[in-house]
């Protein structure tokens, strides 16, 4: 039997640590050609070189040109587009009153305008995909985070944002509909990542000490929600997935 997604293309952002590069691997595994999206070209590279069918492109997706010009890069190396992931993102914890400047610019930045930037240079190809393919069906998909689902004190600005990703994808799910292109959103719980690495010192130390009972997901754990997402018959959408590590409250 062939893998579910054999004969689909997927773009992942973020795909150079952590959950992006296992949502790569994941999807490669499943049979998708993948485009890997970050900064660290290096890293891409070396993703690259593991997987079948994979491409190494790099981008700042703040940038709506870099953002597009990867895209349409994914899309003219095999011909389509079927499914998209939103996973770049930073988390630069720490209470409101204490933030230097510049952090929560940064957040807004990559967890906002980057996922915006990737959706409308995106569209048009989903909704291509959405109509001729091999599955007669397109999907994207956005990392979301239980900081969207629910607010803690020290973690306003990541929570504004994960949150706001949460709002969008409900609004485009709507309008996409009638295209067969299925927006879902995963938000996952504390996954072991060099997430924590970006908060500045102090904060840093506070929120693992927090998180220090709770055995952390992997990576390859939300890796495997998103692949339940996008390996649905196409009469099935998964919208919303939470999956929290089991011991966090
Ligand atoms: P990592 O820090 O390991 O990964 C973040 C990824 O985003 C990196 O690949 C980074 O690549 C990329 N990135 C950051 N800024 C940009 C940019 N401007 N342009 C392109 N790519 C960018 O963290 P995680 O894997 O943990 O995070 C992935 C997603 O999961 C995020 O959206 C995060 O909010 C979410 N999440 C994580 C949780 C966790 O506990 N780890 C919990 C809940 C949600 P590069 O630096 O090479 O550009």
């Amino acid at each position: 039997m062939n893998a579910p997604l054999t004969g689909t293309v997927a773009l992942v952002t973020g795909a150079s640590s952590g959950i992006g590069a296992a949502i790569a691997r994941g999807l490669a595994a499943d049979g998708a050609a993948v485009a890997l999206v970050a900064r660290r070209v290096d890293r891409l590279k070396s993703l690259a070189d593991e997987l079948p069918l994979a491409l190494a492109v790099g981008a700042d997706v703040t940038d709506a040109t870099q953002a597009a010009n990867a895209v349409a890069r994914a899309a003219t190396e095999w011909g389509r587009l079927d499914i998209v992931v939103n996973n770049a993102g930073l988390m630069l914890a720490g209470p409101v009153a204490d933030a230097p400047d510049g952090e929560w610019e940064r957040m807004l930045s990559v967890n906002l305008n980057g996922t915006l930037n990737i959706v409308r240079a995106a569209l048009p190809h989903l909704r291509r995909a959405g109509t001729i393919g091999p599955r007669d069906v397109a999907d994207l998909v956005t990392i979301s985070s239980t900081s969207g689902r629910l607010a803690r004190s020290g973690n306003a600005v990541y929570s504004l944002t994960k949150f706001g990703v949460n709002g969008f994808s409900e609004a485009l799910r709507q309008e996409m509909v009638p295209h067969r292109v299925r927006v879902g959103e995963v938000a996952p719980g504390i996954v072991d990542t060099e997430m924590a690495t970006h908060t500045r010192d102090g904060v840093r130390e506070a929120f693992l000490g927090q998180v220090a009972e709770v055995t952390l997901m992997q990576p390859s754990d939300i890796a495997d929600a998103v692949r339940y997402m996008v390996t649905r018959g196409r009469r099935v959408a998964v919208n919303e997935m939470l999956v929290r590590a089991a011991e966090q409250t």
